[in-house]
Formats: structure tokens, sequence, C-alpha cells
């Protein structure tokens, strides 16, 4: 029996009695009720989609209070930040909701037959598209309801008409259990089966192995490590019949800023930044860790200032305190590797304290370990010394969720390069602003290159999530009946 403990995260301190880890037969179980339920959901009409989703809604906000307070202690997050957590959940659900009563997952193309021969004569053709099978879903440690149990894979997959297996994450499991009884018991209110959105639970990777490996899961999706991630996709392939993996995994997100707007603004992007850099103790996949300025009196005035800015920051404590060791680590193995610390009071509290190092182009370019992502309030100043050289520093990063670009209003061919570069290795380019906070809208891209996703092609955030976890068919002649149906599954 493999024992599970929630931590209070400002402490350190054990919280509420030992949980047991899911063992391989209830993980067998829940995928098994999993698969029976995806029988009858996969053909569900949009208004029933639409009816669980906005009843799910309701439940997580009827219960916030108790819910806030439960991962405020398990994670440190903060109950502002926990709130709009909440709802920013709730509305996600709510979108889902309403793009499934659009019949957005019914979507068909109807190709009437044309007589002929062949090419241009063909066969009636209907493109439709159908649910995946039950989604083996793994919550994230740093969005106990955004990207956890309700959060945003769920909404999709159940809009697109999947049933789920959710993972929940060993850093926030009373909030995870919480939360799946009150989905439970909506469930149950609207006589919909419970194998609908199973749960198991555990750390130390043997359950999440066991349920990606399970024969009847037929699509994994992923927010976490680029290590875990990696991981958990090499058992999605390794299985007989390898299955899609969607894994928005590490990113170290560069900005890009340019002399011209520096010495217009300087003082008041190193204060935007520094907040961005160190909102939520810096546990943000999109949280700004490399910063790219061109050698300039500018740059260097931009660069104190971003200094004195970060070293008044005073973040929050880690979710746990694995987290706490692995940034302090993190941040050693930068300057290990040739970066000059800028503000570097490490501390061993339970709360970091702000890393800026600082180094040349050339190295970071040449130095694999300087493109680690540091999870925490940590960011590396990378100083080119001209626009080419910024755009090989971007290319030498390689795959980023976003890339921000300060300074390229005017139309330029220098302008026109650094958006090259950006948008080849980015699924979000930004052009005010920063990086930390991601729209749920239609047309949100959360993803990009390796290694900050393990398909670029698709978004864990926004209105496209749901296309994950549909699959197209042609039909081909089909009978009335069935093209009657107009893109609905039988
Ligand atoms: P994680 O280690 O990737 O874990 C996420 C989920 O995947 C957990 O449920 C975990 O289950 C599972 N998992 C991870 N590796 C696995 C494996 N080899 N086989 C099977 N299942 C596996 O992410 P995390 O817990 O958020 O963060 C851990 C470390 O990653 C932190 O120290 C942080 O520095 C770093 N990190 C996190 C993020 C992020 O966005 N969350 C981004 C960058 C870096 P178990 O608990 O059972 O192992």
């Amino acid at each position: 029996m493999t024992v599970l403990q929630s931590f209070r995260a400002r402490t350190g301190e054990p919280l509420g009695a030992p949980l047991v880890a899911s063992t391989p037969q209830q993980i067998d179980a829940a995928v098994q009720a999993a698969a029976e339920a995806f029988e009858g959901w996969q053909s569900s009409d949009g208004a029933t989609r639409g009816a669980l989703l906005r009843a799910l809604a309701q439940a997580l906000e009827g219960d916030r209070e108790a819910l806030v307070a439960l991962a405020d202690d398990e994670t440190a997050l903060g109950t502002v930040r926990l709130n709009g957590e909440l709802d920013r959940t709730a509305f996600q659900l709510r979108r889902f909701a309403d793009i499934a009563e659009r019949g957005v997952p019914f979507a068909w193309l109807d190709d009437p037959a044309v007589p002929g021969a062949p090419p241009a004569g063909h066969p009636a053709m209907a493109r439709v598209q159908v649910p995946l099978g039950p989604v083996a879903m793994f919550s994230a440690s740093n969005f106990p309801f955004a990207f956890s149990v309700p959060g945003g894979d769920t909404a999709s997959a159940l809009a697109a008409g999947c049933s789920l297996v959710i993972k929940a994450h060993a850093g926030h499991p009373l909030t995870s259990q919480r939360v799946h009884g009150l989905m439970q018991q909506v469930l149950q209110a609207l006589r919909l089966p419970a194998g609908l959105i199973g749960m198991v639970q555990g750390g130390g990777n043997e359950v999440g192995t066991q349920l990606i490996r399970h024969p009847l899961i037929a699509a994994g999706a992923f927010t976490g490590s680029t290590r875990g991630g990696a991981a958990l996709q090499a058992e999605a392939n390794a299985r007989p019949r390898p299955i899609p993996f969607y894994g928005e995994l590490g990113s170290i997100n560069p900005v890009v800023a340019l002399p011209g707007i520096l010495a217009a603004k300087g003082a008041e992007l190193a204060a935007t930044l520094a907040g961005s850099i160190s909102l939520g103790c810096g546990q943000f996949c999109t949280s700004p860790g490399v910063i790219v300025v061109l050698d300039d009196p500018a740059s260097d005035t931009f660069v104190a200032a971003l200094s004195t800015a970060l070293a008044g920051q005073n973040p929050h404590a880690m979710l746990t305190t694995g987290m706490r060791r692995a940034f302090e680590a993190g941040a050693k193995a930068l300057v290990a590797a040739g970066a000059r610390p800028l503000v570097n009071d490490l501390s061993d509290g339970p709360a970091p304290r702000p890393f800026l190092a600082q180094v040349d182009a050339a190295t970071f370019i040449e130095r694999a370990a300087l493109h680690d992502e540091v999870f925490g309030p940590a960011a590396l100043v990378v100083r080119a010394t001209s626009v080419a050289q910024a755009v090989q520093v971007l290319q030498a990063v390689g795959g980023s969720l976003t890339v921000t670009l300060w300074g390229v209003e005017h139309d330029s061919a220098e302008a026109r390069s650094l958006v090259r570069g950006a948008t080849a290795i980015a699924g979000r380019v930004l052009f005010a602003g920063v990086p930390t906070g991601v729209a749920v809208t239609a047309a949100q891209q959360h993803g990009g290159p390796w290694p900050s996703s393990t398909q670029p092609m698709t978004t864990s955030v926004g209105d496209a999530a749901l296309n994950r976890f549909l699959r197209p068919v042609a039909l081909q002649d089909a009978p009335v009946w069935l093209t009657a149906r107009q893109g609905q599954p039988c």
C-alpha cells in the first residue's frame, strides 16, 4: 500500500491524514468505467454536454470558499490568485458548454456525389469527427483548478464527447479529492455514469505510468515539466497501440527588448517585467526566463532598473519543497554554465529570493545548459551585439510557449526578421505586455515547438483545445439515416 501525504506548502507540515495511492486494480477499474461511460457519452448531443459543463462550473462556484482555502493551504498560491483561478476555471467550463451547444464538435463537411469517372467524379462523401475515447489527463502542480481536475483539458475532452481518468497531482491531493467529489455529485444529479470522470492518485510515477499504458486509454493530456512529459510521451509511443499525447511542457519564454523602446520607457518596462518574473513565485509555464537586449546604453539602464525592481520583489513559498530545492539547483546550474549573477541572494528560507543573471549571446547560443528552464522567480539577461544575433538566440532556444517582442512597432527588415524568428519557435508572440496570463479565447495558441509541447499544432488553452480529442472520419455513400445525424456520432 503506497501512502500519499498532503503538505501545507507554507510550512512543509503534513496536512490531514495520509491518503492511499490508487492500486493497479483501482486504476484498471477507473479506466474500465471510463470506457463504459464513453459508450454513451460519445453520442450525446450538445445540449447534454453543455448541461454537464455548466453544472460543473456552478458546483465549483458553490463550494468556492472551502475549495480556495484548501488549495491555498496545499499550494501557498494565495486566496486572491486562487479565487481568480476558480473564476477562470468556471469560465472555461461554460465556454466549452457554449461550444458544445453551438454544435462545434459535430461540425461536418458534406461533399455530395459527382457523377462521372474519377478523378473528377466521386461518391457521396461526408467528413465528420469522432471523439477519441477515454483520455488520461495529468493535472498540473501549479494550477490546482484551471489545469487540474476541473480544468481546460477536462472541459474540452468532455465537450468533445470523451470520458476521462484524471491523474491528480500529488502536490494538492486534498483539493483534487474535494473537486472530484463535487463532480461526482453533479454526475449523479444528472444521472450520468460516475465513470465519465474518473480519478486516480499517487506519486512516484507508478500510477501515471500504469494509466498511460492501459490499453483502453485513447489519448493523454498533460501539463507539467519537460522531463515528466517526455517520459509519459515515450510511454504513450511505446504502447503496442501508440496514442496521441498532448503535453504542455516547460518553456523559457524569451523577451526581446530593443533599445528604442527601452530609451522611451525602460523604467516602466523593468517594473512590469520584474512583476511578471516573480508573479506566483515564477511558477508559470509562461514566466519570462530569458531577456534578450542589444549592447546599448538604454539596455544598460534597463538591466540596472530590472535588477533593482527584481531585488525588491518578495515571492511567496513555492508549491513543494522539491520545487524549492530544484529552483536553487537550477539557478546554480546557470552560474556553473557561465552566467554572471546580477541578483543572487539565494537563501534557505521557505520562500525563494529572486534570481537574475547575465550572459553574452555567443555563450548562450553555445551552451545548452543555459537554455534550461529554472522553475521559479529566475531570469537570464542575454546580451546580443545585433538584431541578427538576437534572432540566433531565439533559434538556440528552439521552442517556447511564447516570445515577446518589445520595440517592433514599425515595419523594417530587422522587425520582420525578429517576427520570423519569434513565430518560428513560439505558439504565441506578444508585441506588448508580458507573457504571464493566457487568455481563454478563440484565437489562443498555448503550445509551441519542442521542448514547450509535444504536439505544436495543438493548443491546451482556448477554443481549439477541443480539436485534440476529435478524429476526422470520412463517411462514403453513407445511408440516409446516418447523414441525417449531421455529424453527431451514433
Ligand atoms: P512533473 O514532474 O512533470 O509531474 C506532473 C505529473 O506527471 C505528475 O502527476 C507526475 O506524477 C507525472 N509524472 C512525471 N514524471 C513521470 C514519469 N516519469 N512517469 C509517470 N508519470 C510522471 O511536473 P511538476 O510536478 O509540476 O513539477 C516537478 C518539477 O518540474 C518541479 O521541480 C519543477 O521545477 C519542474 N517544472 C514544472 C513545470 C510546470 O509547468 N508544472 C514546468 C517546468 C518545470 P507523479 O507525481 O506520480 O510522479
